[in-house]
């Protein structure tokens, strides 16, 4: 053995020397495989569960809004909403049994009931054949009382997974048959999508038959203000309805409404009771404002979640040791993200404080156009975008390019062409028939909504230094956050379905 052989053995054993020792500090310190996933609460049980799901929710949604209000101030930075104040934070995977990118079907079931699912199935396995039960219908059997309120319509995916169970989403006459069935205590926000249907040659009215099982059913501001807690079982609708008897989105809102924090408030004063609440309360629009490309109503949308997550705080506050917060989104949609291309490193979010309506708002304003067959003039749509929107306004930066005049024209063409406007029936087209309109050029454009409105919203959006890629979800895991008893068992990363689980153990009803 020459000198170089001997030198090699000395670094050898100095290698697996520190290889030991490296391998002794892994084993004293924390596990690093999956050491979140199913971490189970073992202390007093809490009383109060507040269940707040942000739909299409994703870290963008959240970060654009805290960067909006940090940019009105003129601060480059954030001002953090309550929802990322909360004490834990993590993040969960999203995916549904038979595809990558889920529905709010899917991933409302995996929320509601711990269990994967196939798209569009509410709270039954994947082929349908085994209800799966709910983490609100367990607190109910416990004896606590049970809320549920949502900005869409409230026979919509992601509440209907909390009270029913039916193998589509689009079944909403037997969801709202389940809902009624559920006797569950409070249902707050949108109304019922049908009014009433024929079974077994009888026609059952929804209306009247929440009604005879017992519930009041309120549609007016004023009978809202009233109720209290000798009202009994209540389903609460705002008084003024957008499209899909939903809600008017939040930047749309004025006194008249009732907003989800107005919601969360009643329904804190109707529920709060010896044996405790569960309340699940859904920011639906979040989504549908994404799916349409809109920021400034999609930021509106997030800061009212948060201020119905603000409600919850100070519920806390009054009882800190028997109350769970727990807020998370069941996908993100549109792709949502801060930095586009054509603005490169700048961005100046306190310019959507210009766009005064929602997209749908404005839609209808062109869509009366069209119903009382008048066409405006180009310059006429220009004014009417640059009010709306503040595009076009050179004293507020935001003149708008030549490209970007062209961008508006080919969609007030498009607009106010006299092509046949088939709407699409989604089900009814095959993969191919889908795979071949999605490809288009109008639909990548505008996704199917009103041209004009979405070439107004993506221009500001754009110039404010954000972009989209999609106009469906995205495969992207979400945040979840948690403030309260047993919060500690939210951080981490894990599955969706871990999260029901997690509360049923804070709720000992696992
Ligand atoms: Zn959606």
């Amino acid at each position: 053995m020459n000198l170089i052989d001997k030198k090699n053995i000395k670094v050898l054993f100095i290698s697996i020397a520190i290889v030991a020792i490296t391998g002794m500090s892994f084993s004293c310190s924390q596990s690093i495989s999956e050491d979140n996933n199913n971490e189970k609460y073992s202390g007093k049980h809490a009383k109060y569960v507040f269940y707040f799901i942000g739909d299409g929710m994703g870290l963008t949604q959240i970060n654009s809004a805290e960067n909006y209000m940090a940019a009105l101030q003129g601060e480059i930075g954030v001002k953090r909403l309550s929802i990322s104040k909360l004490a834990t934070q993590g993040y969960v995977t999203t995916y549904a049994q038979n595809r990558y990118i889920t529905g709010s079907a899917a991933a409302g079931t995996a929320l509601a009931t711990g269990h994967k699912t196939s798209i569009s199935t509410i709270s039954m396995d994947g082929d349908h054949q085994n209800k799966l039960k709910t983490v609100a219908e367990m607190a109910k059997e416990k004896g606590m009382k049970v809320g549920i309120i949502t900005t869409v319509d409230i026979d919509h995916a992601t509440p209907a997974c909390f009270y029913a169970h039916q193998p589509s989403r689009g079944m909403f006459f037997d969801i709202s048959l389940d809902l009624i069935n559920s006797n569950f205590d409070f249902f707050g926000g949108g109304d019922f999508k049908e009014s009433s249907e024929i079974r077994d040659g009888k026609t059952i009215n929804l209306v009247e038959f929440a009604q005879e099982s017992g519930y009041k059913y309120i549609k007016t501001k004023k009978e809202f203000n009233k109720l209290n807690t000798k009202s009994g079982k209540v389903i609460a609708i705002g008084p003024i309805m957008a499209m899909g008897n939903t809600l008017r989105y939040s930047i749309d809102q004025t006194e008249e409404d009732i907003s989800l924090a107005d919601f969360t408030t009643k329904a804190i004063e109707l529920l709060d009771n010896e044996k405790g609440f569960f309340i699940m309360a859904e920011g639906g629009k979040i989504d549908w404002a994404c799916h349409a490309n809109d920021a400034a109503t999609t930021i509106h949308e997030v800061l009212d979640l948060d201020n119905a997550v603000k409600v919850a705080l100070k519920f806390y506050e009054k009882h800190p040791k028997e109350t769970l917060i727990v807020v998370v989104s069941d996908h993100e949609t549109g792709g949502m993200t801060l930095g586009f291309a054509g603005m490169g490193y700048e961005s100046s979010l306190q310019n959507l404080k210009y766009q005064k309506v929602s997209f749908e708002e404005f839609s209808n304003i062109i869509n009366n156009y069209k119903k009382n067959k008048t066409k405006p003039s180009f310059e006429e749509i220009l004014k009417l975008i640059e009010n709306n929107f503040g595009i076009g306004d050179k004293e507020k930066g935001l003149e708008l390019t030549e490209f970007e005049k062209k961008q508006i024209f080919a969609a007030y063409v498009e607009s106010f062409s006299n092509k046949n406007k088939k709407v699409h029936k989604k089900n009814k087209m095959s993969k191919k028939q889908k795979n071949k309109k999605r490809n288009s050029q109008t639909y990548l454009l505008y996704g199917g909504y009103e041209p004009i409105t979405l070439a107004a919203t993506r221009i500001l959006d754009n110039k404010v230094g954000l972009a989209w890629t999609t106009y469906s979800h995205t495969g992207m895991p979400v945040p979840v956050h948690a403030q309260g008893v047993g919060s500690q068992i939210f951080k981490g990363y894990y599955d969706n379905t871990e999260v029901p689980k997690k509360i049923m153990t804070v709720l000992g009803v696992e």
